[in-house]
């Protein structure tokens, strides 16, 4: 069982922890109050008769409350399952379902979510909303407030005592590319992978930093951090629902932030911001830019006008998740800022304790020379060896590689670059074109807000692919100002055979472009 909590409420008691509310306001709470109160939980959670193994789920933003339901579930042996609200009611249906759930801890704000999922998943025997008394919405079904259901209980409770190989989390994939998986997260995994992450090359966070938690805390991603900011008593924000650029650029401001992780549209949305108020950071000094691959101009940015350091993080819900940090060598430290800042353009190099291997299709090894691109496949102590349910079977190799279902490079130096998913990369005449390339340049016009490339049937190249685009509101460029702008920056080959301007490109629950649905938007179009 991880100690991070003991730790932090042991060294770190008053060091702060302030959580955004639903009103906007501000509670300031600290790491004493999350140890007491998660003690609290876990009682709650032993009086409703939940036992080690059992499914307690959550759905609900970022939080103080969220976070001591979650410590307060897995440090008494449940299996915390964080349940992503931005996912369809039927998704979230199914995924409750199939997960099990006993109990299911929601925000107020998800109340009208709710109903319809007691119906879909009948294990689910109690709804707590993560509220105080007052607040507690009012339901055609049984609720209770998070204040209220603690509010008698102990905040003493002997945590640990079970094997460390059992589940103390479940995190569903984010249905990128089809129904959603359930991953099982051990206690040693989760361990390992918090310590991996904390090196001094990996996200080097200090006691004295203060991390914003914008990764949902239901996604995977957020699970190096939700343990990370403890382990070292830094100060930790979490900003509640609201993601535009203004707010989050106003807790940064406001709190301090020095260290922050989330996907490359959230920053696309703060550097917006930025751009048009003027505003500048006084104290963010680091980010982590993940999930998908973030463009160059995004990078150059924050590096070149606004002086944060940026990482690229580059991993799965099936790696626990961080697999891979763009955080430079000691050689590439020796070259040119642009080479450095090419670098962190790559996913990076392997945190400690992970090995990867590219194949073909048929499984033969190729070589790390920086041009080969092939199936990436990775193997260590914090990869899956399977899905929860067992669907999909054993998914590792003879080797113990997890096949990642991504197409990269890797080069000598061990900088490994994502080429595409391999069900978005374009088959054009027996060649791959990378639709992410092609995004990333797209984005780099001043007018483009969102790029996606899909593969179009063709009658003689199999596939070409076409470049969707989403634009500023105000602006005016199409079809030949783009294909102008992208000649002479990718290959002949690789230019697309059209250009769409459409007014809104779809994103997914964790806000990466969703290829499915844009390709069905688009099934009537023919080159
Ligand atoms: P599903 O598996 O359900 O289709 P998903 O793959 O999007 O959804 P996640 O586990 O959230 O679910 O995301 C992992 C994937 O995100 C990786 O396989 C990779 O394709 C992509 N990804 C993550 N980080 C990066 C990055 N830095 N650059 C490019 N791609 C990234
Ligand atoms: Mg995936």
């Amino acid at each position: 069982v991880d100690r991070f909590l003991d730790h932090a409420a042991t060294w770190h008691g008053a060091r702060e922890i302030v959580s955004r509310e639903g009103d906007g306001s501000l509670t300031r709470l600290d790491y004493a109050w999350l140890h007491q109160t998660a003690k609290r939980v876990s009682n709650a959670l032993a009086r409703a008769g939940v036992g080690p193994g059992d499914r307690v789920a959550t759905m609900g933003w970022n939080s103080a409350r969220h976070l001591a339901a979650w410590y307060g579930a897995t440090n008494m042996g449940a299996v915390l399952h964080t349940l992503n609200p931005r996912l369809f009611a039927e998704q979230i249906a199914y995924i409750a379902d199939h997960a099990g759930d006993r109990i299911l801890l929601a925000d107020p704000a998800c109340a009208a979510l709710v109903g319809p999922l007691l119906a879909a998943a009948p294990s689910i025997e109690q709804v707590v909303f993560l509220c105080a008394a007052a607040e507690l919405p009012a339901t055609d079904y049984p609720a209770v407030a998070f204040d209220e259901w603690i509010a008698d209980e102990l905040a003493e409770y002997t945590w640990g005592g079970f094997d460390e190989r059992l589940a103390c989390g479940l995190c569903y994939t984010s249905g990128t590319t089809g129904n959603p998986k359930g991953v099982l997260y051990s206690h040693r995994s989760n361990y390992l992978h918090t310590m991996m992450t904390l090196q001094a090359d990996a996200l080097a966070l200090t006691t004295r930093d203060t991390v914003l938690l914008i990764v949902p805390m239901y996604h995977a991603n957020a699970w190096g951090v939700v343990y990370s900011a403890p382990a070292v008593g830094a100060k930790l924000v979490l900003p509640g629902a609201r993601m535009d650029g203004e707010s989050i650029y106003r807790l940064i401001e406001d709190e301090g932030v020095t260290f922050s992780a989330a996907v490359p549209t959230v920053w696309q949305g703060l550097l917006h911001y930025l751009r048009q108020s003027g505003a500048r950071f006084s104290t963010l000094k680091r980010v982590v830019i993940g999930g998908s691959a973030p463009p160059e101009a995004l990078i150059r940015a924050f590096q070149d006008e606004y002086g944060v350091d940026v990482i690229q993080g580059w991993g799965m819900t099936e790696t626990s998740p961080l697999a891979t940090l763009s955080t430079p060598s000691p050689e590439v430290l020796e070259q040119s800022y642009d080479e450095q800042v090419r670098r962190k353009g790559m996913q990076g190099r392997l945190v400690c304790g992970l090995e990867f291997k590219l194949t073909d299709d048929e499984g033969n090894r190729l070589p790390h020379d920086g041009r080969t691109a092939g199936r990436l496949k990775i193997k260590g102590p914090t990869i899956t060896s399977g899905y929860f349910g067992g669907e999909g079977g054993n998914v590792l190799d003879e080797d113990g590689f997890f096949d990642t279902g991504d197409v990269s490079t890797i080069d000598p130096a061990g900088y490994m670059q994502i080429t595409d998913r391999a069900k978005d990369i374009v088959k054009s005449g027996g060649e791959w074109i990378s639709s992410i390339e092609i995004e990333n340049i797209a984005v780099g016009h001043p007018e483009v807000a969102l790029a996606a490339v899909i593969g179009i049937a063709h009658p003689k190249w199999d596939e070409r692919p076409i470049l969707l685009i989403q634009r500023h509101a105000e602006a005016t460029c199409g079809r030949a100002e783009l294909l102008s702008f992208l000649d002479g920056k990718i290959a002949r080959w690789w230019m697309p055979d059209d250009v769409v301007v459409v007014e809104e490109i779809p994103l997914g629950a964790t806000g990466k472009i969703d290829k499915k649905l844009l390709r069905q938007r688009m099934a009537g179009y023919v080159l």
